[in-house]
C-alpha cells in the first residue's frame, strides 16, 4: 500500500487529523493498535473546547455535537472545599464549552472516516 501520511493511533487526534487530511486531499492512513471496540469503550473527556468543537464542524462532524452536546458560558473548579465560578464567556470573548462524550465524538469521527472509505489498520 501506498499513501502520504501514516497516522499512528485512532484515538480523537488521529482520527481528526486523518480528517484534516482527507479534506485538504491528502492520502492517509490510520494504525491503531486496539480494536475499535476497545477505543469506543474508554470512557475518558466530556469538556469540549470551543477551538474543538469549531473544529469538528469545520471537517464535517459537528451534527450530533450540536443536536446531543450541552453547551455551558461557564465552568466551576473546586480548591479545597470551596467552588469557584469561572466565566468561560465572558473572560473569552463570548467562547463557551460543550459537554459532549469523547466517546460519541471518537464514535462520530469513525463514522465520518467509514463514510469516506478512508483506512483504518
Ligand atoms: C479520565 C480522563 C478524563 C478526561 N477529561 C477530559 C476533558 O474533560 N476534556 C478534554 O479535552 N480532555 C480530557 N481528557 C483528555 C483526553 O481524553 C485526551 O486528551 C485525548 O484522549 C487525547 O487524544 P489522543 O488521540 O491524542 O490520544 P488517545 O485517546 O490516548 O489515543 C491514542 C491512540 O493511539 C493508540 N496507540 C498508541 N501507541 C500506538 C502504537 N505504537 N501503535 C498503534 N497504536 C497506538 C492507542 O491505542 C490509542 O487508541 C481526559 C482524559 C482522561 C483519561
Amino acid at each position: 500500500m501506498r499513501t502520504q501520511v501514516a497516522i499512528i493511533g485512532a484515538g480523537p487526534s488521529g482520527l481528526l487529523l486523518g480528517q484534516l487530511l482527507h479534506k485538504a486531499g491528502i492520502d492517509n492512513i490510520i494504525v491503531e493498535r486496539q480494536s475499535g471496540e476497545y477505543v469506543l469503550g474508554r470512557i475518558r473527556a466530556g469538556i469540549l473546547e470551543q477551538i474543538t468543537t469549531d473544529l469538528l464542524r469545520e471537517v464535517g462532524v459537528g451534527e450530533r455535537l450540536d443536536a446531543e452536546g450541552t453547551v455551558h458560558h461557564s465552568i466551576e473548579l473546586v480548591f479545597a472545599g470551596t467552588r469557584h465560578a469561572i466565566d468561560v464567556h465572558g473572560l473569552t470573548d463570548g467562547k463557551v464549552v460543550t459537554a459532549y462524550g469523547q466517546t460519541e465524538l471518537t464514535r462520530d469521527l469513525m463514522q465520518a472516516r467509514s463514510a469516506a472509505a478512508l483506512p483504518t489498520v
